[in-house]
């Protein structure tokens, strides 16, 4: 058990210490961390520890993450996105603006567009010259505690331990990312102008399209036959789409996470995970037997991953388990 602290203890200094000593030009290394966090809690770790994350992976991930940051901010700015990079505006931008003019929505049909060959080559060779081995450089010094440096690889291997530290501290790592991430941008020249309370930023960066979340609710008032899902009742018109693992804890929209409910039954749940009882439900109601349905339905709105969905949840139980939370069951605060 010391041991395990002891692994605990190092993983968090050396984050600080990534985040204090590393150099930072543009946002890239903060979307790199941000994406080993992710990518952690969204697959199985093999019994070893060592987890393996292939660059093509990575590449998904930064194009999913800075998906948002490409959207047009101000239209004072050169393309109306906020600028990522000190010198120039950080090629990933342009390449997703590219996109989005020409009305693609998002990774899935990206990946099926003509332009997904150069926006996948652009990328890799940005993750490669850049924060892939930068990452992990702290005064100018290479410290590869994270995962070894090899050449010649198209994978990056975690060393052991790592990947389940990452577990372990999701949302600091993403919160130290995320944080890392809106200051460099806030603090980019041309950016400062147009930015007006630090709020609204950290919203228009990270928070969920709300227009994409009406298409869900129709399809879950179908699939739910206009009931509340955590109470049962008839939803009449204050429904509201719930994350059903909470958008705090995992901040990534996947399709098959969202549920209809009242709006005080969502209220209430806030930030808790929902009861086992619960859960077994969601399971069975998102990744049983409407899973193909919402597939069908909500894949131009959202990732679309029943797969990677119940390992959020696994990871999320597992962890609130062990950390001895309270699991959120019914209105007016009832908990177990
Ligand atoms: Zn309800």
């Amino acid at each position: 058990m010391e041991a395990l602290y002891k692994h605990q203890i190092d993983f968090i200094s050396y984050l600080q210490r990534l985040l204090q000593e590393g150099t930072f030009t543009s946002t890239y290394k903060f979307a790199f961390l941000h994406a080993l966090a992710d990518i952690c809690i969204e697959k199985e770790i093999p019994d070893n520890g060592r987890l393996v994350i292939s660059f093509a992976e990575i590449v998904d991930k930064l194009i999913v993450l800075y998906w948002q940051h490409a959207m047009p901010f101000n239209e004072e700015l050169p393309t109306g996105a906020l600028l990522q990079s000190t010198d120039n505006q950080a090629k990933i931008i342009t390449d997703i603006t590219e996109l989005q003019q020409n009305g693609i929505r998002n990774l899935d049909q990206a990946k099926q567009s003509p332009y997904w060959k150069s926006i996948y080559r652009n990328t890799m060779n940005t993750l490669k010259q850049g924060p892939l081995w930068r990452l992990q450089v702290l005064s100018r010094q290479e410290d590869c505690y994270l995962f070894p440096h090899i050449k010649n690889r198209d994978y990056i291997e975690l060393n052991p331990g790592i990947a389940d530290c990452f577990r372990q501290f999701h949302d600091l790592v993403v919160q130290f990312a995320r944080q890392g991430w809106i200051e460099k941008v806030s603090k980019i020249q041309q950016n400062q102008s147009v930015i007006g309370r630090a709020g609204e930023l950290s919203d228009f960066l990270f928070g969920t399209s709300r227009n994409s979340l009406k298409s869900a609710s129709l399809v879950l008032k179908d699939i739910q036959q206009g009931n509340c899902f955590y109470c049962q009742k008839p939803l009449k018109g204050n429904a509201e789409v719930d994350h059903f693992i909470p958008f705090t804890k995992y901040n990534n929209d996947l399709a098959h996470n969202f549920v209809l409910a009242h709006k005080a039954c969502n209220n209430n749940k806030r930030d808790y995970l929902a009861a086992p009882v619960h859960r077994d439900k969601w399971q069975e109601q998102n990744l049983v037997l409407n899973t193909s349905q919402i597939t069908r339905e909500l894949a131009n709105y959202f990732v679309c991953d029943p797969k990677r969905t119940a390992h959020v949840a696994n990871w999320a139980y597992d962890i609130a388990e062990k950390n001895g939370n309270k699991f959120w069951l019914a209105t007016k605060d009832v908990f177990i």
